[in-house]
C-alpha cells in the first residue's frame, strides 16, 4: 500500500438540539478527540455567558458588524435565534475542508437545512433531544448562566426546535451523557467510513487487484 498520506474528503457534521439538551459539551468533546474534526466557531450578536470568551464559544459581534459580515458574503449561512443573530463565517470552513478536514456546527435547524440543501453528499445531520422537558427545564436552570426570563424563552422554543426533528439523519436520546458521546462518536465514525468519503479507495483498491499472489 501507498505510504503517502490517503487523500480525504472532509464531511460536515450538522449538530442541532433545543438548548441545555447537551449538544455543546458532546460536541467539544467529539472535536477535542478527533484530530481531524474542527469546530465551526459562529459569530453572534448575543452577549457573552459568564465564562464564554470571544474566538473560543463564538464571535461575539455588534449589531452593525454582524451586517457588514453578511452585506460582504463572509457569512456561509445565518439565522435569527432567541432574538439575536448567529452565522457562520465561510473562510474557516472552506479551509478546513481544503485541507481534508472535518468540520462540526454546532448549529439551530435553519442553518443545519440551509449548509445540507447547499452540500447534500457532504452532510451529515445529528439532532439530540432530552430525555423529557421537565429534565431540559432542570439542566437549564442548573447550569444557571441565563436569567430566568432567558431560561423561559429557551424552554418555549426548545418545543419549536423538536418538532424539527424529521430535518435530521440521526437522532440521539441523551439521558446519560457518555452513552450520548458513545453513540455521537459511531455515528461519526461509520459516516468517516463512507466509501464516497474515501477518495483514496479506487486507486488503492487498483493496486490490490494488480497484486499477484
Ligand atoms: P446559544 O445562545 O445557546 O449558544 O445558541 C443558541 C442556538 O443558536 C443554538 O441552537 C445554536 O446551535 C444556534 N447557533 C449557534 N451558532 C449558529 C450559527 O452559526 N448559525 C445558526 N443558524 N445557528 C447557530
Amino acid at each position: 500500500m501507498t505510504t503517502e498520506k490517503p487523500s480525504r474528503r472532509g464531511l460536515l457534521l450538522l449538530i442541532s438540539s433545543p438548548s441545555g439538551a447537551g449538544k455543546t459539551s458532546l460536541s467539544r468533546r467529539l472535536v477535542a478527540d478527533h484530530a481531524d474534526l474542527t469546530l465551526s466557531i459562529s459569530a453572534t450578536t448575543r452577549p457573552p455567558r459568564p465564562g464564554e470568551e470571544h474566538a473560543r464559544e463564538y464571535y461575539f459581534v455588534s449589531d452593525a458588524e454582524f451586517d457588514e459580515m453578511v452585506q460582504a458574503g463572509e457569512m456561509l449561512e445565518w439565522a435569527n435565534v432567541h432574538d439575536h443573530r448567529y452565522g457562520t463565517p465561510r473562510a474557516p470552513v472552506m479551509a478546513a475542508l481544503e485541507q481534508g478536514k472535518d468540520v462540526l456546527f454546532d448549529i439551530d435547524w435553519q442553518g443545519a437545512r440551509s449548509i445540507a440543501d447547499n452540500a447534500p453528499d457532504d452532510s451529515v445531520r445529528i439532532f439530540i433531544l432530552p430525555p423529557s422537558m421537565h429534565e431540559l427545564s432542570r439542566r437549564l436552570h442548573a447550569r444557571a448562566q441565563d436569567s430566568l426570563n432567558v431560561i423561559e424563552g429557551r424552554l418555549t422554543r426548545a418545543y419549536g426546535e423538536i418538532a424539527q426533528y424529521r430535518l435530521y439523519d440521526y437522532v440521539l436520546v441523551n439521558v446519560d451523557y457518555d452513552h450520548a458521546y458513545a453513540d455521537l462518536a459511531h455515528i461519526y465514525h461509520a459516516e468517516r467510513l463512507r466509501r464516497d468519503r474515501q477518495a483514496w479507495l479506487g486507486p488503492f483498491v487498483e493496486t490490490l487487484l494488480a497484486e499477484k499472489i
